[in-house]
């Protein structure tokens, strides 16, 4: 699927069940209003991340390890598992995650298109585009705009950027980078 397309898909769940904040505080909201049961499953963390699956009654579940100890990738995860039944992804049986990718790299292109699902659910682009300038305004007057080049230099600007973003959309630094670079905001020049 392209891109564009899931991006639509992300942004039709926002303006259903978002209205304001990070999406993953409303995950409680979607799963009761699409009638998915949430479960949360004790595993080895190597073994599985999470789990969308329909019981023979038709009942949809999403499963997640409790286990998952970074709180970034556990909602990644969960936001990956909605992609999968946003996207309407016809799956056999059930297909269990052994982990997602927060940088998109999967080359199975239904679990790429969740993971690219997830981003955009988790970090809205004109959300994300607006804070990235706002922070970046406040903090250096102008001085910086965007596409920001993080160096050695002022990697302490960086530093407040990620700290802040990542509580506010509840994602990972790795999450955030990739979407940040992909939305053309941040080059990394550290060598
Ligand atoms: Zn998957």
């Amino acid at each position: 699927m392209i891109r564009s397309n899931i991006e639509d898909i992300a942004n039709q769940v926002l303006l259903k069940y978002v209205s304001k904040g990070g999406a993953y505080k409303q995950f409680e909201n979607i799963l009761k209003g699409e009638n998915i049961k949430y479960r949360e499953i004790e595993a080895d963390e190597t073994k599985f991340a999470g789990v969308f699956t329909k019981a023979p009654n038709e009942q949809k579940y999403i499963m997640i390890n409790s286990n998952m100890n970074n709180i970034g990738r556990k909602n990644f995860t969960i936001a990956h598992e909605l992609g999968h039944y946003f996207l309407n992804h016809e799956l056999k049986h059930a297909e269990f995650d052994k982990q997602v990718n927060e940088e998109c790299l999967n080359k199975e292109p239904m679990e790429y298109d969740a993971d690219y699902f997830a981003t955009c659910l988790l970090m809205p682009e004109e959300k994300v585009i607006k804070a990235v300038k706002s922070i970046l305004y406040r903090l250096t007057k102008g001085f910086y705009s965007i596409p920001f080049s993080i160096t050695k230099s002022n990697y302490q600007i960086w530093a407040i950027i990620c700290k802040d973003l990542t509580k506010r959309y509840g994602v990972s630094e790795t999450a955030l980078r990739y979407r940040l670079r992909t939305l053309n905001l941040l080059n990394i020049n550290l060598y």
